[in-house]
């Protein structure tokens, strides 16, 4: 058996988004009539208890990254940052710190933490960004998201990216993205209704463009709108019927592609719904 986090199944699922959504912070007093009623929460002065739980699973999380061969500090330290359990049915919130994907709804799943903190890598070794041998990569720029889900990928893009555009194509996910990101109040997150495979031209030139849904083809359209010196990183069906992921970056001598290691995304679909 894995270790579970401790931190408890239920969270406050009020609608009041001043307060956090999480218990974080809060000691939750559990005797046994609060257990068998589920009732809510009491908050003491003392900042131990969940909170600090919390953060605990995270970085044994990030540990685990790190010991799965993803070393980039930056992008490790964005995940050890974002909440992924905000991003979760609270009653899923026992696995929110497992390298698992989790239903979202709608039929739709929130990625693997190897796989955001993977694709993010990937991202920020563009050529386009590195300054020079030995030196750390330079900020992304303008990012472009397609397949907005939960958010909680563009939410950890938010800590390494100047501007974050996210495209979702179902509207109740993007609604639930809106809710998940508003107490964040991350203002470099600009979450976007549409179909992502037309891209967002008003956006463009971006920097980056990654996919949390893997079509035949990358469409034309994030091609058009990535910069010269940009990357797009993406899962795409491969010949065998089967996803990896493709890397393309956009050169001042053309376009240069790489298929990389199986990934298992969503679809990516056309049109919105
Ligand atoms: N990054 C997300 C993962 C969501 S799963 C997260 O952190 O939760 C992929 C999402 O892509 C789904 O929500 C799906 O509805 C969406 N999607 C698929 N095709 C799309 C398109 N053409 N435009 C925008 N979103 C799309």
């Amino acid at each position: 058996m894995k270790p579970r986090p401790s931190f408890p199944a239920r969270l406050d699922t009020s609608n009041d988004s001043a307060k956090p959504k999480a218990l974080l912070g809060a000691t939750r007093v559990v005797t046994p009539q609060t257990a068998m009623r589920g009732a809510a929460p009491v908050a003491l002065a003392s900042p131990t208890g969940v909170g600090l739980d919390s953060s605990a699973v995270r970085r044994r999380m990030v540990q685990k990254l790190a010991e799965q061969g993803l070393q980039d500090s930056v992008v490790l330290e964005a995940m050890g940052r974002i909440e992924r359990h905000r991003f979760v049915d609270s009653a899923l919130v026992n696995q929110a710190y497992e390298d698992t994907s989790l239903p979202i709804g709608l039929g739709q799943t929130i990625s693997k933490p190897n796989v955001v903190a993977r694709m993010i890598t990937l991202l920020r070794e563009a050529p386009g960004l590195q300054a020079a041998p030995g030196l750390p990569a330079l900020p992304l720029g303008r990012v472009l998201e397609i397949g907005t889900g939960c958010g909680y990928q563009a939410a950890v893009l938010s800590l390494v990216a100047r501007e974050v555009y996210s495209m979702e194509r179902l509207r109740g996910l993007h609604d639930k993205a809106k809710e998940n990101l508003r107490p964040m109040r991350l203002p470099n997150v600009h979450l976007m209704f549409g179909d992502g495979m037309l891209g967002y031209p008003k956006g463009a030139p971006y920097s980056a463009i990654i996919a949390a849904a893997g079509g035949e083809a990358v469409p034309q359209a994030w091609i058009d709108q990535l910069a010269v010196g940009g990357r797009i990183v993406a899962p795409m069906q491969t010949t065998a019927g089967q996803q990896a992921l493709v890397v393309i970056d956009k050169t001042p001598q053309g376009l240069q592609q790489s298929l990389l290691e199986a990934v298992h995304f969503v679809p990516l679909k056309s049109g919105i719904a």
